[in-house]
């Protein structure tokens, strides 16, 4: 038997999570964030699962790639753009649609000798300050797009917001007032709202919703999980125990000996590491599940392998499940723990990590391999 260290996807959860953001945002269509990897789950898979979105959004041109490899022909926003002519030409070829987000992707496109009519969207800095125009350039350029050869008409305009998931910071109110002054005189599609703009900013929705975190189970705010905003996690991280030890009061566990058993005591031996994209800072205390139900880790996280305090799970054993974060295990609380977000989190399980897919509307978990042939 080889190590059962996996990622179970669930491709139902993702096709709910996509119905609820249809719900929260019933105007708007949805462009469908699957850049990294789709948020760590795999690009292919939950493309394919999500083809009930009106588009997909990643970041770079081999993501969309991807996605067209898998033999979806839907819109695909590159939230980058491109990066020179032989990237702007693969992308016009492969349909894929552009942010132009500075001066250089301006003339690229300017000065584009493309056949394709390229369908782009004008981002405006509205206070982010990472990518786009100034608010004030916004009309000139919009026509200046527009006029280009390579491009389609109309070019729609999209920002971003920073703090959409500090429910009470001022900012948010702030970057809507700037886009909408900039928008003045422009008749066009928009799209401003990421997860947490769709959950609790109704006037950032839009012409285009752009989910990423909500498709996968997960809430964008601090504080929160999943399913307290009726979402269901797609990603089940678990593993198996391959050791349970006896310790004596005053030995010390791992790595450091950073634990110390405090009575006589067993620990469990769990097949996940940083290896495998666990938290190597998830301190004492971070919730497992052995069997469905919680026991805590102890010790420092090891490359491959974690200790859990089984002192109230008497009858764990060598074999027995272990899940990191999954619906029972909210990844949320994970993230936290360790000091970092759950997008973090989701994003750096590793290669090592085998992935599965289950469809609860069909069968139960497969593996990837098989799902591809
Ligand atoms: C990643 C990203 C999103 C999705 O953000 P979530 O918080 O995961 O919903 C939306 N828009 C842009 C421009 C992004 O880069």
């Amino acid at each position: 038997m080889s190590r059962a260290t996996g990622a179970v996807i669930n491709l139902s959860a993702l096709r709910h999570n996509l119905q609820r953001v249809r719900e929260l945002a019933p105007r708007a269509r949805i462009m469908a964030v699957v850049k990294a990897n789709a948020y760590g789950h795999g690009i292919a898979q939950v493309a394919s699962a999500l083809s009930a979105a009106d588009a997909f959004a990643v970041a770079c041109l081999e993501e969309a790639l991807e996605i067209r490899h898998a033999g979806l022909v839907h819109p695909i926003v590159l939230l980058e753009g491109v990066f020179n002519v032989a990237e702007l030409e693969e992308a016009a070829r492969n349909g894929c649609e552009l942010v132009v987000h500075d001066a250089r992707q301006l003339a690229l496109l300017e000065d584009a000798r493309i056949q394709h009519n390229l369908s782009v969207w004008l981002k405006i800095n509205s206070g982010m300050h990472r990518l786009g125009f100034p608010p004030s350039q916004a009309r000139d350029l919009w026509e200046r797009l527009g006029n280009a050869h390579a491009v389609r008409n109309p070019v729609r305009l999209m920002t971003h917001l920073a703090s959409a998931d500090e429910i009470s910071n001022p900012r948010t109110r702030l970057q809507l007032g700037t886009f909408a002054a900039a928008m003045a005189g422009i008749q066009a599609e928009r799209s401003i709202a990421n997860s947490a703009g769709i959950l609790a900013w109704p006037d950032s929705h839009a012409d285009w919703v752009r989910p990423g975190i909500l498709l996968y189970g997960v809430s964008p705010f601090t504080g929160r999980n999943g399913a307290q905003e009726g979402l269901i996690p797609a990603m089940t991280m678990g593993t198996t125990l391959i050791s349970v030890q006896r310790v004596s009061k005053g030995e010390a566990v791992g790595y450091g000996g950073a634990w110390v058993a405090p009575e006589d005591m067993h620990i469990g031996i769990a097949a996940i590491g940083y290896g495998d994209g666990y938290p190597r800072h998830a301190p004492n205390g971070t919730p497992v599940l052995v069997n469905g139900a919680r026991a805590w880790l102890v010790g420092r996280v090891s490359m491959d392998m974690i200790a859990v305090d089984l002192r109230g799970l008497p009858h764990a054993q060598v074999g027995d499940a272990v899940v990191l974060w999954g619906p029972e295990l909210p990844v949320e609380e994970i993230a936290r723990a360790a000091g970092t977000i759950p997008y973090e989190l989701l994003c750096g399980v590793t290669q090592r990590v085998k992935f599965s897919l289950v469809d609860e509307s069909t069968t139960p978990a497969r593996s990837m391999a098989s799902a591809k042939g």
